[in-house]
């Protein structure tokens, strides 16, 4: 499995050294079906170590029927570095942003803007946001209340929203650059699929109430 060392501040190909699955009941979907077939619904927690520097990981991989298809949520449980995400987040979108930190602990910062703007185009995926670029996204996913105008304002100031230049092969990106979109795209994932979340979900509780 390719996890991020914080030791060894790579992609290394962790070892499996041992697997527990248990079964869970998806309570939204218990009788979920595709193609006939009963989906599902469980957890799964490995134990790896990583073959050079040897220190151990933790991960959890939940399989969910949502939606009637297969969904899988990834998280990396041990080691957790400063930036983790410990929400439950899809699973191409954590690894563009493990990608960006990667990228901007190897000083490759205009990599690690690119993967940046990578992570927030998968965001605007999950809201169906697909039109446009990543201007007319973000000003979309505002208009749709997924985040807030501070959070629009924010990517307002730092451009990245403003222009196509991560694609422009003469333009590069220094240490601060990097740092301000990390800051960024850090705070609209824990915005969206921390806080947001968990508001939602109170919300669903007080109003069954
Ligand atoms: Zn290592």
């Amino acid at each position: 499995m390719i996890l991020h060392c914080l030791t060894c501040k790579a992609l290394v190909d962790a070892k499996q050294i041992a697997e527990d699955t248990r079964e869970t009941t998806d309570m939204d979907f218990p009788e979920a079906t595709y193609d006939g077939t009963l989906l599902r619904t469980y957890i799964q927690y490995t134990f790896l170590k990583c073959p050079k520097c040897f220190n151990p990981f933790l991960t959890k991989r939940v399989y969910s029927n949502d939606d009637s298809c297969l969904y899988d949520i990834f998280l990396t449980l041990y080691p957790i570095s400063p930036k983790a995400i410990n929400s439950e987040i899809n699973i191409y979108i954590k690894k563009s942003f493990e990608e960006a930190l990667l990228c901007f602990d190897t000083s490759a910062y205009t990599a690690c803007v690119i993967l940046c703007r990578k992570t927030i185009e998968g965001i605007c995926k999950e809201y169906n946001i697909e039109k446009g670029n990543l201007s007319k996204k973000l000003i979309e996913l505002k208009n749709q209340g997924v985040i807030d105008d501070n959070l629009y304002d924010w990517a307002d100031a730092l451009r990245i929203a403003g222009n196509d230049a991560a694609h422009d092969l003469d333009v590069t990106f220094s240490r601060k650059d990097a740092q301000d979109i990390i800051d960024f795209t850090y705070a609209i994932i824990d915005y969206i699929f921390t806080y947001r979340k968990k508001f939602q979900l109170f919300k669903k509780r007080k109003d069954k109430k």
